[in-house]
């Protein structure tokens, strides 16, 4: 019996991860879950899943719980626990991921703005207390399925992207589409914030750097390629030039499973089986470059290293925060993120405060840009 700890437990891969928990009750126990301020949310959940530790980390309501950002990490150390699937959204969720990792946790990452924040220092929590790092998202657990699968490291990465909602649109009407029309996602339901960063192709350059924190390659190893259908979710290529993927209807329950159970699988009566016909004609695009101009400032920033990642992260949050608020155009989340970019090109990045320091300072930014 594992025991998980749930960090945003009411959200999308929240609500996905006791999907799969409640199929599995002799392999899991919630031992802790923790939701950002939907006191509500987590009182119902709390009903059925009695765990030992229950807290709300933002917002007025608390209802009874235990209260505050400490409350990740203590969900994270908690002793009960084995794994901690961390499913906050944003740099909020980077010190449960250092704290659990130092504790010899395993944690199951779906939270990718934290790698992509601090990429080395979470490899350096891991080193240190002997946790392990496993990926929630479903481009990076294809890989690391077919990583195991093969036994051996991959010379090449192509993750696959939906292409979002605006995959064929005028570059002009991209930069003004609206709030609605950015939230509408052609293959996944997901919280806002990942919504709109596959609408501006974002999501895919934070998934490259994330992918090069995990894989150790190179950027000029990791490709991303517009895939409509959300069926192949990665292609990993071995030094012999074969290509293997993993392949699957989009369901975020079956990398959650495997991040709990790896490099082991647990059968799961709960996923829709595989069907090719019904998975229709495959088809692959390349990246419309010039209609996305945030998936080329990640995969720089990703390129420039240091501090710049961090930076990349804390301008987008804010952008796409204040696109989501109504208080700036599409086309202004890279015009901000660049911002940012251009501006601290040069911060250090040789501590956590550093890295805290430059994303500060990229929030402010990007704000003065909007
Ligand atoms: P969501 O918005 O549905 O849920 C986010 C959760 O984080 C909520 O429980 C919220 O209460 C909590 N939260 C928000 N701010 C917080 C804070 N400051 N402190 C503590 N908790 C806070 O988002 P989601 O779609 O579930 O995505 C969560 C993470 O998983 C993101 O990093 C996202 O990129 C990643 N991810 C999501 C999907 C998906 O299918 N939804 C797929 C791949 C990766
Ligand atoms: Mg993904």
């Amino acid at each position: 019996m594992k025991g998980i700890a749930l960090l945003g437990s009411t959200g999308s891969i929240g609500t996905s991860t006791l999907n799969v928990l409640r199929r599995h009750p002799e392999a899991f126990r919630a031992v802790a879950l923790v939701t950002g301020s939907n006191a509500e949310g987590l009182a119902g959940q709390v009903a059925e899943w009695r765990p030992d530790f229950a807290a709300v980390v933002n917002g007025t309501e608390s209802h009874g719980f235990a209260r505050g950002r400490e409350a990740l990490v203590a969900a994270a150390t908690h002793p009960d626990v084995d794994i901690v699937v961390n499913a906050v959204v944003g740099a909020a969720g980077l010190d449960a991921t250092l704290a659990a990792l130092r504790a010899g946790k395993r944690v199951a990452l779906a939270n990718k703005e934290t790698l992509v924040m601090a990429g080395h220092l979470v490899a350096a929590a891991a080193r240190e207390g002997g946790g392990e790092l496993v990926p929630v998202d479903s481009e990076h657990s294809a890989v690391l399925q077919c990583v195991v699968a093969q036994g051996a490291a991959p010379s090449r990465i192509i993750l696959t992207a939906s292409g979002g909602p605006f995959r064929s649109w005028e570059r002009d009407r991209v930069a003004g589409a609206t709030i609605d029309e950015a939230l509408n996602h052609p293959t996944w339901s997901m919280g806002a914030k990942i919504t709109v960063d596959s609408a501006t192709l974002a999501n895919k350059a934070l998934e490259l750097i994330e992918a090069h924190f995990l894989f150790g390659l190179g950027y000029d190893c990791l490709e991303a390629v517009v895939h409509p259908q959300s069926i192949i979710h990665a292609f990993v290529e071995f030094p012999d030039g074969s290509v293997l993927s993993q392949v699957g209807f989009p369901s975020m329950e079956v990398p959650i499973l495997y991040a709990l159970t790896h490099p082991h699988r647990m059968a799961d009566s709960g996923v829709r089986r595989f069907d090719p016909v019904a998975a229709g004609p495959l088809t692959f695009e390349p990246v419309r470059h010039d209609c996305f101009p945030a998936f080329d400032l990640g995969v720089a920033a990703g390129r420039a290293g240091g501090a710049a990642p961090a930076v990349f992260n804390a301008a987008n949050e804010v952008a796409v925060a204040a696109f989501l608020e109504g208080r700036i155009a599409f086309g202004g989340i890279p015009t901000a993120i660049d911002a940012a970019l251009t501006r601290l090109a040069d911060a250090p990045a040789d501590s956590l405060d550093a890295l805290r320091e430059a994303d500060a300072a990229a929030r402010r930014t990007a704000g003065e840009a909007m």
